[in-house]
């Protein structure tokens, strides 16, 4: 299949385009306004090992402003800085913030590729209706997106070192206190880079499982992607990481149903009594946050054809008898983030006790999670072409 290509030659041409007016009322990619960071004033890339993930930051940042009255201003690119807030900004008081976060990857032949880009542009815009902040056109966004990497491309790393991590943001800014809809709102994107091994040697992760938080629940917003949603998550995660382990893996409901692990999304390979294998993942049913790599997994497995390929609830009953006997082949976590990372360890707490469980070990050459994973890295670094690939250079 052929990539996506948005042309470099429409989008310079527009980009030269000088906007006649400062508001525009929609989001135009049109109207974008660019001020470059000069040359000898752009940031030193530190080396990736000694930094922590999210510490540095590209050189330019896009950003939109809205008013309720006025609509959208015309967006653009500018060195990267501080926002200037009132105190009183919504987003302090009352959360009213969301936000994406997608990877762009340097391939083997140098170019600059996105990952299913539009299906985190939706996400972003499904959250925004959520939480009252305003609906823009994507596909104008994402052009905008695709020409700050552009003017910060040499911030995304050579594959082999990682790639670029992309974090759209949109906040509620109304210097006003009281409850209620922000009539101003910021939508801005920061990009950093990130460490990441494209080879198959992900580190296993463990797991703690207390039924006693939930992370979302039936009529919440579990589903979409806002801030609102993980801080409840950071206390747990410590709790996770005093017994020496990485991640929190949510459960719900009476039964201890399985919906997350940490910021990812959760698959099962099983097999059956008479030894049918079956892919699970649990169902959108509201409290499960939509991946990409979620989707893509179960889009890519359905392609295959192989195995029986689910969307259902699994409980952690479930899960303790089909490891008795033997009937757990894997069970690995999926994210932008983490990418796809198998889960070797659950500390789970019942009834007081915690309870050990050791999962099959993931190490063997011929693991799924191995194998899709090489699909994806494949795909990001332009070593097969894929309709999922979007060419950015
Ligand atoms: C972002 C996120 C995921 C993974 O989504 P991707 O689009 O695959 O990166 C899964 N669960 C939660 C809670 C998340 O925030």
């Amino acid at each position: 299949m052929a990539a996506s290509t948005l042309t470099s030659r429409t989008l310079a041409s527009l980009a030269a385009k000088v906007a006649p007016i400062s508001v525009s009322s929609q989001l135009k990619f049109s109207d974008l306004e660019m001020y470059q960071q000069p040359k000898d004033m752009r940031r030193k890339k530190m080396d990736l090992g000694k930094l922590k993930c999210g510490q540095q930051f590209a050189d330019h940042m896009f950003e939109c402003y809205w008013n309720d009255e006025h609509g959208w201003m015309k967006p653009r690119i500018s060195p990267l800085h501080n926002l200037n807030l009132h105190p009183a900004a919504k987003v302090f008081h009352y959360g009213q913030e969301l936000f994406e976060g997608l990877k762009a990857y340097r391939g083997v032949d140098g170019r600059i590729r996105l990952f299913r880009p539009q299906l985190n542009i939706n996400r972003l815009l499904s959250s925004a209706d959520r939480v009252g902040l305003p609906v823009f056109n994507g596909g104008e966004f994402l052009k905008c997106l695709v020409q700050l990497l552009k003017v910060d491309s040499e911030w995304v790393p050579n594959f082999a070192k990682g790639s670029l991590y992309i974090r759209p943001t949109f906040l509620g800014i109304e210097p006003r206190l009281g409850i209620g809809r922000s009539m101003d709102a910021v939508l801005y994107i920061i990009c950093s880079p990130a460490e990441g091994s494209f080879s198959t040697t992900a580190k296993p992760v463990h797991l703690f499982a207390d039924p006693k938080f939930v992370r979302a629940w039936p009529g919440g917003t579990g589903d979409k992607k806002l801030g609102c949603n993980y801080t409840s998550t950071l206390m747990v995660q410590r709790e996770a990481e005093r017994l020496g382990l990485h991640q929190v893996l949510w459960l719900f409901g009476p039964d201890h149903r399985i919906t997350e692990a940490g910021a990812s999304n959760i698959f099962m390979l099983m097999k059956d009594d008479v030894g049918n294998v079956e892919l699970i993942t649990p169902p959108l049913n509201g409290i499960i946050l939509p991946g990409i790599n979620r989707q893509s997994i179960l889009d890519l497995t359905r392609d295959w054809n192989e195995f029986k390929v689910s969307e259902r609830e699994v409980t952690m009953q479930e899960l303790q008898e089909r490891l008795a006997k033997g009937q757990l082949l894997e069970m690995f976590g999926c994210g932008t983030a983490s990418a796809i990372s198998p889960i070797e360890r659950i500390v789970y707490k019942k009834d007081g006790r915690l309870i050990d469980l050791r999962l099959p070990t993931t190490q063997q050459s011929n693991s799924l999670y191995k194998r899709i994973f090489d699909f994806f890295v494949d795909v990001q670094l332009g070593r097969k072409k894929h309709e999922w690939a979007v060419e950015v250079d």
